[in-house]
């Protein structure tokens, strides 16, 4: 049979629809990928008992001549910040530990309806805050390409479930960049999409007014499948845009048309690309303007002064707005209840309980978060925070009427060693020093591998950006760009991952279903 996990999402699916291959025959393929390898990554939390009951039902509808959805039947894992119905949803965190929510959030609802099959839930920093996944309460997940390393936060789990080929296809979250980084060193592509096209509701908010949802894959085309099933508008997210969106799909493929670049705008931000990035990255990102520039696309150096400003100003407006998300665990509602010895007032047992339910950097950007709130210090703070929020929106729509698209490094380094910044939260925050502009100004941005850096072997990848809105744009220049990459390569990147094969060869495949 065909080795099913190395597939591509459009390629599996075209095998589906063709019914050389059934759902349970690729899901249980991915099923035994995880017994067999995620021992050592550690992407899961949470493995769906029910996938191949699933599986087996869109195998029953396409055999009874149903019209089922272009990517039925495709496996799919699902970062733990979504709620889904029967699986848990800890978004990392201890406090809520077992805590399966009643209902399914809507991109993980129009997953289900579109057909793909669940596989499970993905590892995550605790809420959704950091860049390396150290911070989830469960442990860390592993970079499938040195499982010393880590593979990029918060959403870790759902890039190396991807890397390391447990699933084609996963479901991220990106407030400062939680899908682009993790792509970036994990050698997958993520996409955040423009704010308010996915749905937030059942998303478990970080930061309400940076939080998007977005698709994790191999390629860029595979992303796209994923993000035409999980857009549109939502009664249910009342900051859900209403607009009629092309198909993304279609303008990934045509990206592949030849010279799909002529001619085409493309900016270099300055400040995205400046001191402290690592050699390697500053070398492949090189190496990728000037594939651009032979391709035809019209290079510009351009500059976005404000975004010196854009990290501080996110970590003023990111805790501002989880401190005040996160009041809901109040050990009345949801998940975990600590009772102090001899009992308690309810304010005693909220306080014992966030004191034990929450991990460290949950309690920093809690606390930061009150503080910046305060009546004293909201003008300081919170207000500057929002001025600076104006100006890189400005920053944006005018360099946007100079160019189609931005590009810039997706992030300053590789997957760096686990352990090195846990201890240190500004070198931490420093690795989405290129993402956060994209959520403060609410426009599209997508990662996608650009070669591995000489240094250390290891992925590194490039980041488009487009107006708000121009989601098709990243698609046809991100597939078109990837398409270069590969044919000057002469493959793939993701093909060049260490296969994790001495744990597959002991992988106990029963005991998983
Ligand atoms: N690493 C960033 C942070 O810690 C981004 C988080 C995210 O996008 N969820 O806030």
């Amino acid at each position: 049979m065909t080795d099913l996990i190395h597939l591509s999402a459009a390629d599996l699916a075209s095998k589906l629809q063709s019914r050389e291959v059934s759902s349970v025959e690729a899901t249980k393929a991915h099923l035994d990928r995880i017994a067999g390898v995620d021992g050592d990554v550690h992407a899961f939390l949470h493995v769906n008992a029910g996938a191949l009951a699933t599986a087996k039902s869109i195998d029953e509808r396409r055999a009874a001549g149903e019209t089922l959805g272009e990517l039925a039947g495709v496996p799919i894992a699902v970062k733990d910040v979504l709620c889904t119905i029967g699986m848990p949803s800890t978004s990392g965190s201890k406090i809520l530990e077992g805590w399966i929510p009643p209902y399914d959030a809507t991109a993980v609802a129009k997953v289900r309806a579109a057909g793909l099959v669940p596989l499970g839930k993905t590892n995550m920093d605790e809420f959704a805050m950091g860049s390396s996944t150290e911070f989830s309460a469960y442990g860390p997940t592993h970079n499938p390409w040195n499982l010393d390393r880590i593979p990029g936060g918060s959403g870790g789990g759902s890039a190396a479930a991807v890397a390391a080929f447990e699933a084609p296809l996963a479901l991220g979250s990106d407030t400062g960049g939680s899908i682009r980084q993790p792509g970036a060193v994990t050698g997958t592509v993520g996409v955040k999409p423009t704010y308010g096209s996915v749905s937030r509701y059942g998303a478990i908010a970080l930061a309400s007014s940076l939080d998007q949802i977005g698709p994790v894959s191999r390629t860029v085309l595979d992303s796209a499948l994923l993000h035409d099933v999980i857009k549109g508008h939502d009664p249910r997210d009342s900051t859900s845009l209403r607009d009629e969106w092309p198909s993304f799909a279609d303008a990934a493929r045509a990206g592949l048309a030849p010279g799909s670049l002529q001619g085409v705008k493309v900016g270099i931000v300055r400040e995205l690309n400046g001191d402290g990035f690592q050699a390697g990255v500053k070398a492949r990102f090189a190496d990728a303007v000037a594939l651009l520039t032979a391709a035809g696309a019209e290079i510009v150096e351009v500059s976005a002064p404000s975004f010196e400003y854009a990290i501080s100003a996110y970590y003023l407006i990111l805790p501002a707005e989880a401190s005040s998300n996160l009041a809901k665990f109040d050990s009345v509602r949801f998940g975990l209840r600590v009772t102090p010895e001899g009992g308690g007032t309810v304010e005693q047992v909220m306080a014992a309980t966030r004191e034990q339910g929450f991990g460290p950097e949950v309690k920093r950007r809690i606390i930061l978060g009150t503080y910046a709130l305060s009546a004293g210090y909201y003008d300081a703070y919170y207000g500057s925070a929002q001025k600076v929020r104006t100006l890189v929106q400005r920053d944006f729509s005018r360099l946007f009427d100079e160019v189609d698209v931005l590009i810039s490094p997706s992030a300053p380094t590789t997957a760096f060693p686990i352990g090195e910044k846990i201890d240190d939260p500004l070198a931490m925050y420093l690795n989405d020093l290129t993402t956060i502009p994209a959520n403060l100004a609410g426009i599209p941005g997508l990662s996608l591998p650009m070669g591995l850096a000489d240094e250390d072997g290891l992925p590194t990848g490039i980041q488009l950006m487009a107006p708000a809105r121009e989601d098709a744009r990243l698609y046809t220049y991100g597939a078109a760009l990837e398409q270069l990459f590969e044919s000057t390569w002469g493959h793939t990147l993701i093909s060049k991952a260490p296969s994790l094969s001495v744990s597959e060869q002991s992988a106990a495949t029963e005991g998983v279903v």
